[in-house]
């Protein structure tokens, strides 16, 4: 089992769903990541978040084994707070409103220990600060993978390919991997994004399941077919945290670990949208994931 060290977004949450609204919940990239992958190893969080930031959240993530030391509270911020809204289509998040607030100014400084952790991810958050935490690894990690979204290809493009260059692994919304690209084939455009720098790339379709492209070819899994979703928000960072936790717990890049990892990716997923913010992750358990990994087996098992 190895340490899995995370940079991201730790967020006050305002959302909109046809099922219901939340107002100012915990929500951001890393918090997603970290308390999906908390189920599978070791993990460090790298974030800020302001003085208005309700402790009791904190000891939610530290309730679970994670470790929040390097979660920086600025005392004259603000916390980042994301206003978002889906219609019927839930595929695809409308962001109403971005307040970086402390995420303007924030500046990660790792610790030894987490400088030499073995396995990374950079969680949707500004370009520039995922690379400056690529260059502050004392050692290069085994992997490094990195999740973005429009907001910073729009914004930050050039930033974004700078890092890019260094990453192994993207994972990525298919909308965004569309713009990313700036192709709207979506083979074309994963393999558009590969040439970028990743050898893997894992396109993110929501209801649809997720694609994977690696230097062996593809991999499909459908997403778990589920009658109620509430609210996806968070389902595409708890999908990287089931994905590298896992990898992260294996400590094992070989392709059939990989591909697992993309179907429990999908569970921990699968999990997320069927409550607002963490609720449904709250009350998982570890049984769960194995039956729903289980179930995975018999919806894409085919006929010999
Ligand atoms: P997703 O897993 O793609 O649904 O990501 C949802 C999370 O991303 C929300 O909890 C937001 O707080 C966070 N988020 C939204 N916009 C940004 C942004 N520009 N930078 C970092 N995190 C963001």
């Amino acid at each position: 089992m190895s340490d899995l060290l995370v940079v991201g977004s730790v967020a006050l949450d305002t959302v909109k769903t046809p099922f219901g609204k939340v107002k100012e919940v915990l929500g951001g990239s890393a918090t997603y990541f970290s308390y999906a992958a908390s189920f599978y190893t070791r993990v460090r969080l790298v974030a800020a978040v302001g003085a208005d930031f309700p402790p009791e959240h904190a000891r939610f993530l530290q309730d679970r084994g994670v470790d929040v030391s390097g979660l920086m509270t600025s005392p004259e911020g603000k916390t980042f707070r994301w206003t978002g809204e889906y219609g019927y289509d839930l595929n695809e998040a409308k962001t109403l409103d971005t307040q970086l607030n402390v995420l303007a100014e924030f500046r990660p400084r790792l610790g030894d220990d987490a400088r030499r952790t073995p396995y990374l991810f950079l969680a949707n958050i500004d370009p520039d600060l995922q690379l400056d935490v690529v260059r502050q690894m004392a050692t290069r990690p085994r992997l490094i993978a990195l999740d973005t979204m429009n907001f910073w290809i729009q914004g930050k493009r050039e930033a974004l390919q700078r890092v890019l260059r260094e990453v192994d692994v993207v994972t990525i919304n298919e909308g965004e991997a569309r713009q990313l690209a700036g192709e709207p084939n979506l083979i074309k455009a994963a393999r558009a994004i590969a040439g970028m720098g990743p050898r893997t790339v894992v396109v993110k379709r929501g209801e649809y399941g997720a694609l994977m492209l690696t230097e062996s070819g593809f991999f499909v899994v459908p997403a778990y077919p589920l009658e109620s979703v509430f609210d996806p928000t968070g389902a595409g960072d708890t999908f990287a945290g089931g994905f590298m936790g896992y990898l992260a717990a294996q400590d094992s890049l070989d392709g059939s670990t990989v591909r697992r990892a993309v179907v429990y990716g999908s569970v921990m997923a699968s999990f997320t949208v069927e409550d607002f913010s963490l609720q449904r992750l709250a009350r998982l358990k570890p049984p769960e994931i194995t039956e729903r990994y289980a179930a995975f087996h018999d919806l894409i098992r085919l006929p010999g």
